[in-house]
């Protein structure tokens, strides 16, 4: 029988079937949960720092007291304190798209997330011209960091390592960009554990709720990666335009002197972006005006929602019902309205994290 320990802090590795993996000082506890943390509303996430009571050193139990500030949620898989996605995408076979790459990263911008893109099978590319576009754009203009990389040369991964180092990295991309394989060079043992996972999803086997964040290296604990890569839905169907607006960084440094505070750098008249399109790199602003047009349709959505509900009360208008009592109606049906479009925001909030979701893997 051991003494049971004071308090002491871990990191939530890993969650299954109703069991909390906490990993703290190199020994892993599963841990139950102290009675009231979910009433307080703190349900801990894999990637929280969490307080541990009742620890006993010989199970390797303990239960968790409290979960600690975090930075930031994902849910699909629910995570907290993701610290960057790695956006892989392969030069050829697939073709780089830089549309689709433009989505990837705007939904990490909007989730407030440091995107870093790693160009994968770059001894596939014909010319140094293919890659250099590629730096010029993302890296240069943009200022994202730009990772060439090729499981052939295995320099390329010394610098991905090196950029994992100390955070929770996510990995995005489309399928065949080259996500396994890259984990695969980097360490066979943890491709292993995903090829593992990724299978099970693809039989539709994997169906009790599991998140866990892998070691990248053996002897580094705190460089941590999701286990199951992947982002899916890319449609920009949740956000509002104006928010979309703000995810392209190339418009911040024009769009204040834009003569409308609600310019979406269209058509409007005094316009600073569009005075200043030839320094826009034009795919980017073709993928802007692409996923601007769902950003609309969106709103479009929330709005024919909020004018429903206030053409009922003009019906009862008609009706001749006492003014003062409609005017009341009215005001409470704008509140509702607001209430229902913020509603529909932070629902879209929601939504913006379950698109920063692996394939399904905790559906129920
Ligand atoms: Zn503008």
């Amino acid at each position: 029988m051991s003494a049971e320990r004071d308090k002491m802090t871990g990191r939530l590795r890993k969650y299954h079937s109703n069991f909390y993996y906490v990993e703290a000082d190199g020994v892993q506890y599963e841990c139950a949960l102290r009675g009231l943390i979910k009433k307080e509303g703190t349900e801990p996430l894999v990637g929280d720092f969490v307080e541990l009571d009742s620890v006993q050193p010989q199970s390797k139990t303990a239960r968790i007291h409290r979960v600690l500030p975090r930075k930031n949620t994902i849910s699909r898989p629910k995570l907290a304190n993701v610290d960057q996605v790695f956006v892989v995408y392969s030069l050829k076979e697939p073709e780089f798209d830089p549309n689709q790459m433009d989505r990837y990263l705007t939904h990490i911008e909007l989730a407030g997330l440091k995107a870093i893109l790693c160009i994968s099978k770059t001894d596939l590319a014909a010319t140094q011209a293919d890659l250099s576009r590629i730096q010029t754009l993302y890296g240069e203009q943009l200022g994202y960091t730009v990772v060439f990389s090729s499981v052939r040369q295995p320099e390329t991964l010394q610098v991905l390592s090196k950029l994992a180092e100390g955070k929770i990295s996510v990995l995005a991309g489309p399928s065949g960009s080259g996500k396994s394989s890259l984990l695969n060079a980097l360490n066979p043992a943890l491709q292993l554990r995903v090829g593992e996972v990724s299978e099970k999803i693809a039989r539709g086997q994997h169906t009790t709720r599991h998140v866990e964040l892998l070691t990248l290296f053996a002897d580094q604990p705190d460089t941590l990666i999701a286990d199951t890569p992947g982002f899916s839905n890319l449609k920009l169907n949740y956000v509002l335009p104006d928010r979309l607006r703000d995810a392209f960084r190339e418009f911040a440094p024009y769009q204040s002197a834009c003569a409308f505070s609600d310019c979406l750098h269209v058509d409007e008249e005094g316009c600073a972006v569009l005075a200043h399109r030839a320094d826009i790199a034009e795919s980017r602003y073709q993928s802007y005006l692409n996923m601007l047009a769902e950003a609309r349709q969106h709103k479009e959505a929330v709005n024919s929602t909020s004018q429903k509900a206030e053409f009922g009360y003009k019906q009862l208008d008609r009706k001749g019902k006492d003014a003062l009592r409609i005017l009341r109606l009215k005001e409470k049906n704008r509140d509702a309205s607001r209430r229902v479009v913020r509603q529909q925001v932070s629902q879209l909030e929601g939504d913006l994290s379950e698109d920063l979701r692996f394939p399904d893997v905790d559906a129920e």
